[in-house]
């Protein structure tokens, strides 16, 4: 069984000539999935009757079932919750800006990092999403909003370089004129640092956006909140991340939660403006978005300004970013994770 959702124009091309068909079949078939977004193969009307019925019985077509959408009143973000054919859930969120409207996808079932103030690494990683399962995100949801998608972060559930494969097919997928045609300088993946696959992604002649979740501004503070800081250290994460740049041209953004009392000092934001300043980024600041399972509490309005005035004065461009969706279940893998609590994974 292949998973037709996933595959490139040459490969659906070949898959036509395999079940009979002439090879054009393959560029209809593309842009029905990927551009047209149909959710089965009945709706492909200008293929054959009889291709159709082939593909039904041989060629089963991932589609994702949202169990539960969440709307927030304040800013209309919508939270969705969806179910994989094999019954497990993700979460994905869709943001309007003024700018476009923006998704946020998972990449795992769960997730393996260890990060100390996510809820998405609670009951850890479970599987890897396959690309059509992150595209399918973003297909059901411009089919529910009947709005285009104009920018994406892979900021849900999950590390994406540690679905590497999947990845670069998402991504190849979702920036093809034939598809969504998302522009690549509009998609944005989000890392906590695994240093080989961010050299990797560096020869991959992409122009997407990487997004490094930093978090501290030393390798002792990084341990206490992420795992993944005893396998990598931060020197050899930023040489990463300026191999990025010199590779690609395009700006590193470093994420960083702001979390009270733990990373959020005047002298944690001088360090940390020492250690990027030589390179061309932009530092993203997060307060913490606090979960139940842990007791890490956001800092204050004035700390957090505070933090960015710092970095300010050492040349760091910075923004704090906006809360979007208060009123709904927020922070990272809080909707998959309530709803495994509600229905004991039911
Ligand atoms: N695995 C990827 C994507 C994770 S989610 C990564 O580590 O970058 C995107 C961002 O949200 C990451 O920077 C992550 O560390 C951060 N994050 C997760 N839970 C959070 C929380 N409760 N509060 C604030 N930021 C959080």
């Amino acid at each position: 069984m292949t998973d037709i959702k996933s595959m490139s124009m040459d490969e659906l091309k070949s898959i036509c000539i395999e079940l009979g068909e002439k090879p054009f079949r393959g560029k209809q078939l593309y842009e029905w999935i990927h551009k047209k977004l149909v959710p089965d193969y009945d709706s492909m009307t200008n293929l054959p009757a009889g291709f159709r019925e082939k593909l039904k019985e041989k060629e089963p077509l991932v589609c994702l079932e949202p169990i539960e959408i969440q709307r927030s009143a304040i800013d209309g973000t919508r939270k969705y919750l969806f179910r994989l054919s094999d019954g497990n859930v993700i979460e994905s969120v869709w943001m309007q800006y003024h700018h476009g409207n923006s998704v946020c996808i998972s990449s795992q079932v769960g997730c393996r990092m260890g990060c100390r103030f996510c809820a998405s690494t609670i009951g850890g990683l479970v599987r890897s999403l396959s690309a059509s399962e992150m595209l399918d995100q973003i297909y059901r949801i411009e089919a529910d909003t009947k709005e285009r998608v104009s920018n994406v972060v892979v900021m849900g559930t999950g590390e994406p370089l540690d679905n590497y494969e999947n990845l670069l097919r998402f991504i190849r997928i979702l920036s093809s004129p034939e598809g969504l045609n998302v522009s690549q300088r509009n998609i944005t993946v989000s890392t906590c640092g695994i240093v080989p696959n961010i050299y990797r992604l560096a020869e991959e002649q992409l122009q997407i956006t990487l997004a490094l979740s930093l978090h501290a501004p030393n390798d002792e503070k990084r341990k206490e909140l992420m795992p993944i800081a005893y396998r990598y250290s931060m020197d050899e994460i930023l040489d990463a991340c300026r191999n990025y740049f010199a590779k690609t041209g395009r700006r590193i953004t470093f994420e960083y939660s702001l979390v009270g009392g733990k990373n959020d000092s005047e002298e944690d934001a001088r360090e940390l403006s020492q250690k990027i300043q030589d390179i061309n980024c932009h530092v993203n600041l997060i307060p913490v978005n606090p979960i139940k399972e842990r007791s890490y509490v956001k800092s204050g309005k004035k700390v957090i300004e505070n933090f960015k005035n710092k970095l300010e004065k050492y040349g760091i461009n910075v923004t704090i970013r906006r809360e979007m969706g208060a009123d709904i279940d927020g922070a990272c893998g809080q909707l998959r994770k309530s709803f495994i609590d509600r229905t004991n994974g039911q």
